[in-house]
């Protein structure tokens, strides 16, 4: 796997280094913070003034994270995320001066992993950059743990079974691929739409009335209680995703 070249000692240390980032943002004295704040993360930061070159820097280098300013003077950064999106997995953590609700999806939809609003401090900043590369070291969708537990609950993924203390828990063949969708995409949030897509195809509706009446329905036969869920939270205006225990 290409996205993290993680030493061992990296692996068993609570602090994440990273081969190599690289930052896309045209405004110089934003990059030189940026390059100040993650001097302690990774000792290889490339720097890009526009959206092309970013393009460009990623493909050719393959680095473990891409964090990419939404204002950029050559071209939409959300089309930036697409592209980068549509060859590569390194996550991709977004800056932006502002976000609404619809731009958070937007965002998401069009592959960015988590997004970070100017401004902001720098050790949170860290953090989430932190966040996501020990993210990336964890398995993916497609080899993630057959059987997870947590909150009293086993679910087996292969088998498409979820027992609680070993009682069997009946879902609709939607309700489980619902959960199995954000089960193998734990820790990250999905939108509606992601959701929808993964669990209906092609189908057309309105995603968050489908996924409304379901996730309710889900929620009580999963959840030790439905109103205060803690395996599957709402991200409000944006989507779900699945906690599970650390
Ligand atoms: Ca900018």
């Amino acid at each position: 796997m290409d996205a993290t070249r993680l030493s061992d000692d990296d692996m068993t240390s609570a602090v994440v280094r990273a081969r190599a980032l690289v930052i896309i943002e045209d405004d110089a004295p934003i990059r030189r913070a940026l390059r100040h704040a993650l001097s302690a993360v990774t000792d290889r930061l490339l720097e890009a003034p526009t959206g092309r070159e970013g393009i460009d820097i990623t493909a050719t280098e393959r680095p473990d994270l891409v964090i990419l300013d939404l204002g950029l003077p050559d071209c939409r950064g959300v089309d930036v995320c697409h592209e980068i999106r549509s060859w590569s997995r390194v996550p991709i953590l977004v800056l932006s001066a502002r976000h609404s609700d619809a731009e958070k999806v937007q965002l998401l939809n069009a592959g960015a992993d988590d997004y970070v609003t100017k401004p902001f401090s720098t050790p949170e900043f860290v953090a989430r950059v932190r966040a996501l590369l020990r993210r990336a070291r964890l398995p993916t969708a497609d080899d993630v743990a057959t059987v997870v537990e947590g909150y009293g609950l086993t679910i087996d993924l292969l088998h498409r079974r979820v027992t609680r203390g070993g009682t069997p828990i009946r879902l609709t063949p939607i309700e489980w691929d619902i959960l199995r969708t954000l089960v193998t995409n734990a820790g990250r949030t999905l939108t509606h739409q992601q959701i929808f897509d993964a669990v209906w195809g092609d189908a057309a509706g309105n995603p968050q009335q489908y996924l409304r009446v379901h996730i309710t329905n889900l929620r009580r036969k999963v959840e030790a209680n439905a109103a205060r869920p803690e395996l599957i939270v709402t991200e409000p205006g944006v989507g779900y995703r699945a906690e599970l225990p650390a």
